[in-house]
């Protein structure tokens, strides 16, 4: 799960990290009052969405006067920012938080994220901070430092110093540095963040250090102990389909192929879309219905996956471990009727009762493609699609 800039920024004040004071705010009239409030004399006009690149795209501004922040705030709420996250079709701003202007003398990046090679919490560091992180991570990979972290002792004082000294902070900030470094550990640690960033991270003119950014993202199997986070969500960023996905328990993330899959369990899912690659076919989602998938829930998933302009052909494929082959049978036929299926449907189960669920397909009169192993179904499918 994702939260927004100003809401990552109330996050790190708890965990006493320095923060630049700014009001989130919907309407052009509370950007003015925010920026009267904060007072002068340099406003930041910043578009909330969930996505980075956003000083790129047009989507933060300075402002020198209450008349710019008016001008600004009226431009860029509403817009459709476009940015390299965003994809193309970009995304409507919907909210600004408006920031009193930072004095930045030198801006730095510092990202911290889980790291399951060495199951270790990486913290990465760079005195290329700012806009241009991802070709900095490109052309010069030397220039970001990694520091491994022990998750059971978190990140040192020791450990934060070395960092602050190898992006070259001056050695009058580092004692300032340290605890915001570690303010931001333990945020990322308390949260049950998988990443928790803040880039730009700057130096003041007066030798301060701040976070002018803030981003995270969430390990979604954490939210249930962290109501205060959900409370966060803001469905307007998110993938209408998700949303309705998650709403019957299905785990759904679209993609941008044209072959709609249907699975049950996260791992044949993957060797799903691996086997669809494999014989030249892209898929059109990531589609896990759990390992009790009813009728209900197979129904939905069509549902969710034709409102995909681009889909061409749909592949269920169902191991009947736990799950009926027979059950899943009838929940297909039903859910074919009720979505009146306008692509063509390639079917393979395999496990418990697969004889039946198979003559049940056969007998329903429906168009069913059946295959009986892997490479046949993603042979067929992919056939379909063209
Ligand atoms: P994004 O990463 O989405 O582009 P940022 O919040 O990092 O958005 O803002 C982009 C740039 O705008 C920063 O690198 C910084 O130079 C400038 N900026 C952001 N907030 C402030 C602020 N409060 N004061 C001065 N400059 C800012
Ligand atoms: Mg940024």
């Amino acid at each position: 799960m994702k939260i927004h800039e100003y809401q990552g920024k109330q996050i790190l004040k708890q965990f006493g990290v320095n923060v630049p004071r700014g009001i989130p705010c919907l309407t052009v009239d509370e950007a003015v009052k925010a920026a009267e409030e904060l007072g002068g004399p340099v406003w930041v006009v910043k578009a909330q969405i969930h996505a980075g690149g956003r000083g790129k795209g047009g989507g933060v501004k300075l402002a020198r006067s209450i008349d710019e922040v008016r001008k600004l705030s009226s431009e860029i709420l509403g817009m459709q920012l476009v940015t390299h996250q965003t994809g193309p079709e970009g995304q409507k701003v919907r909210r600004l938080l408006i920031e009193e202007g930072a004095d930045i003398k030198k801006e730095y990046y510092i990202g911290i994220v889980t790291d399951r090679l060495t199951q270790k919490v990486c913290v990465m560091a760079s005195s290329e901070g700012g806009m241009d992180i991802e070709e900095v991570a490109e052309k010069t990979p030397e220039l970001i430092h990694k520091v491994f972290c022990d998750p059971a002792v978190g990140l040192t004082v020791a450990e934060a110093e070395e960092i602050s000294r190898k992006i070259g902070l001056p050695e009058a900030s580092i004692a300032k540095a340290v605890p915001l470094l570690q303010g931001l550990y333990k945020a990322y640690w308390d949260t049950d963040s998988s990443l928790a960033e803040i880039n730009p991270l700057i130096l003041e003119g007066n030798g301060n250090v701040k976070a002018l950014d803030a981003k995270f993202n969430f390990d979604s199997n954490a939210l249930f102990r962290h109501p205060e986070i959900v409370a966060m969500r803001d469905l307007d960023e998110e993938d209408p389909n998700e949303i309705e996905a998650s709403r019957f328990d299905l785990a759904y993330i679209q993609l941008d192929g044209n072959i709609g899959c249907l699975v049950n369990g996260a791992g044949l899912a993957m060797a799903t879309m691996d086997t669809i690659k494999l014989f030249g076919g892209e898929p059109a989602n990531f589609l896990d219905v759990g390992g009790g998938a009813t009728t209900e829930k197979v129904t939905e998933a069509f549902k969710i996956m034709l409102k995909n302009p681009n889909l061409k052909a749909i592949l269920v494929n169902i191991f009947g471990g736990i799950m009926r082959c027979d059950v899943i049978a009838e929940g297909v036929i039903a859910a074919c009727k009720a979505v009146s299926l306008s692509v063509p449907l390639v079917v393979r189960m395999k496990g418990t009762n697969e004889d039946l669920g198979k003559k049940m397909l056969a007998d329903s009169g429906l168009p069913i493609i059946s295959a009986d192993s892997m490479a046949e179904a993603a042979e067929k499918v992919v056939a379909a699609a063209r």
